[in-house]
């Protein structure tokens, strides 16, 4: 099988995770701005940050032939100090002309803070004067339908966002309609403990079809499995999806979107 990993955090991962991955059909990677498990104290730690992104986990991912993508932000979980979150946003054009770099994300709320939201809509703000794609986190821990809701408010107002360029990731089946309803793309996170398990994401397919989702593993420094989604294609198979399905599913959709930046190129495999 072929897949694409949408959404993972490599730079918390081993090389043995970029094996793996590529062993089960890994074709591409793609890693959005993440929260380091602590607080960075200056816009200098994004600095780096966002080099690492760019420069240095291209390169380690390239050893094993995986093509490496990235999203910039501060993530909502540093976005309470609104001075700080100017200066990473001020920071983020220089990196975004970079050549491996598809939009703004992963940008959302955590505890659908005031601040948040006020930086939530700088970033919004950047992604349509540079028209650029955008990676949405829902929160996990506080209320992630009243978050959705006030996400999707935010991106609504703006007259200049397409939802089609949007992708609302960490949907659950309390949240997953109410995205694909407005049109955006939603996003399975495949998560052993917390978010969605393989069946739970399964059944939503079944439910709400699979025009507009993609899975992903979200993999970071926590509990979290690289392989989720090749996982998750082996329980639509045990379900009785073919083969077309699958491919779709875990390969063609997150190409569709992702394509929609013209910097995101595929290498077909030549078997
Ligand atoms: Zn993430």
């Amino acid at each position: 099988m072929r897949y694409i990993e949408p959404h993972a955090h490599m730079v918390s991962r081993t090389t043995d995770d970029y094996q793996a991955m590529v062993v089960a059909g890994c074709a591409a990677v793609c890693e959005p701005a993440f929260w380091a498990g602590f607080d960075r104290s200056s816009a200098a730690g994004f600095y780096d940050y966002f080099c690492q992104l760019t420069e240095h986990e291209p390169r380690r991912a390239a050893k094993f032939g995986l093509p490496h993508y990235c999203w910039l932000c501060i993530n909502p979980k540093e976005a309470e100090d609104v001075k700080l979150a100017q200066d990473v946003v001020a920071l983020m054009p220089q990196f975004l002309e970079r050549s491996n770099v598809l939009g703004i994300g992963e940008i959302g709320l955590n505890k659908n803070s005031r601040n948040e939201l006020k930086v939530l809509e700088l970033h919004v703000d950047l992604a349509a004067r540079q028209n650029q794609l955008i990676l949405v986190h829902t929160p996990h821990l506080e209320d992630k339908l009243k978050g959705t809701r006030l996400i999707l408010d935010v991106l609504k107002a703006d007259g200049r966002i397409k939802p089609e360029r949007c992708l609302i990731d960490h949907v659950e089946e309390h949240t997953v309609k109410m995205v694909l309803d407005q049109g955006f793309w939603a996003g399975m996170t495949l998560y052993p403990e917390t978010k969605c398990t393989a069946a739970r994401a399964v059944d939503m397919i079944e439910r709400y079809g699979s025009e507009r989702l993609w899975m992903n593993s979200a993999c970071d420094w926590g509990v979290s499995v690289p392989l989720a989604v090749p996982y998750a294609a082996q329980e639509l198979r045990r379900r009785g999806h073919d083969a077309a399905t699958i491919d779709r599913l875990v390969y063609q959709n997150p190409k569709r979107f992702l394509s929609q930046c013209s910097k995101f190129k595929l290498i077909e495999p030549t078997v």
